[in-house]
């Protein structure tokens, strides 16, 4: 089951947020809504390079949605599934980020799930519980260590292996959408992929851009908002795309180490950093750990990101990066 409406709000309520901002200058504004990477996009741009900047960024990240669908026959990533091989330059610089995740959280991002991914359903819809037995027999095909890369050529250490940039596509897109504006001359600007908000410089009036987090539990009151200039605020929950059976539910992250989807505690992360990239891997990589150990791994990392971590029982958590950034009407304790 896909679920689009989590994306909607946070694409919604940025809008809200940037429409009522928006008055102080009078800068010329542009929009543009489209579908890639399974999911709404909206991005808007100001000054005098938004439009073409806007142009070039959407048809760039559609290249990158035609490179790395596991449902088009004809994307890279199929191609390499199938036998490993040689990958183009934007396949190489996202696996080497991919690889770079991995080592820093122990193993907690891999994007070796693929052959996971696909037995639980989750690309074709056709869902299904794994068992003890078929997730060991899968778990040997997944370990981001027996990928083997040899200048731009891929090889799998295991024949049935495979990989799913889809924890981090939309950051790597929504950085390259940011790099697009910023040569186009746009000063200020904000996408939304599917709810995963990337911002160029402050609102057009000057001020930093306020980002509404979801609620895990009730889409229509965030859990608070984030005033951010120049960062990324990616969230991961699995709220995002499940299914149930027999009253369970099942969800897309996985926990790489047990082959069945991460049951840490948390609902959600969200990551606040300066690369989109890292906050979308990071987000699906905490999401993974659990409370304590994501905020051990942020204690060795403060300099590189913030986060806001929603637990299963509702309280929230935000590292002292944030303090002063961070508003809400719940109660929230500040991590330092
Ligand atoms: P969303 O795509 O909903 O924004 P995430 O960024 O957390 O959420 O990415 C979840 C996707 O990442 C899954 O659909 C799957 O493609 C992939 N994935 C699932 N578990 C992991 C994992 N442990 N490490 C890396 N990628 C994962
Ligand atoms: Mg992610």
């Amino acid at each position: 089951m896909k679920r689009f409406s989590a994306a909607l709000l946070l694409l919604c309520t940025a809008c809200a947020l940037l429409s009522s901002g928006c008055s102080g200058r009078d800068a010329a504004g542009h929009s543009t809504d489209f579908f890639a990477m399974n999911t709404a996009m909206t991005m808007e741009a100001y000054g005098d390079g938004a439009e073409a900047g806007l142009s070039v960024a959407e048809s760039e990240i559609n290249c990158l949605d035609a490179l790395w669908s596991v449902g088009n026959s004809g994307s890279e990533i199929v191609r390499i599934n199938a036998k490993g091989g040689e990958l183009c330059d934007d396949t190489l610089a996202i696996l080497k980020e991919a690889l770079e995740i991995y080592s820093i959280t122990d193993g907690a991002f891999d994007i070796t799930v693929y052959p996971l991914m696909k037995q639980w359903g989750f690309y074709s819809g056709e869902y299904k519980v794994m068992t003890g037995g078929e997730l060991s027999e899968l778990l040997r095909l997944v370990g981001s260590d027996k990928l083997t890369l040899n200048g731009n050529s891929l090889t799998f250490g295991e024949p049935g292996m495979g990989i799913d940039f889809g924890g981090i596509a939309k950051g790597y897109a929504s950085d390259r959408a940011i790099q697009i504006f910023a040569e186009n001359g746009v000063e200020s600007a904000i996408v939304s992929l599917g709810g995963n908000i990337q911002v160029l410089g402050t609102k057009p009036d000057g001020t930093p851009w306020r980002i509404a987090i979801r609620n895990p539990v009730d889409e229509n009151v965030p859990i608070g908002i984030v005033s951010v200039t120049d960062k990324a605020v990616i969230t991961s929950g699995g709220y995002e795309r499940y299914f149930e059976k027999d009253g369970k539910t099942y969800h897309h992250i996985l926990d790489p180490k047990t082959g069945t989807p991460a049951q840490s505690g948390l609902s959600s992360v969200t990551i606040v950093c300066g690369r989109g990239v890292l906050a979308d891997g990071l987000s699906t990589a905490l999401f993974v750990m659990g409370k304590e150990k994501a905020l051990e791994f942020w204690r060795g990392k403060a300099d590189l990101f913030d986060a806001v971590l929603v637990t299963d029982a509702g309280e929230i958590s935000i590292t002292a990066g944030l303090d002063g950034f961070f508003s809400s009407d719940f109660d929230f304790e500040v991590i330092r």
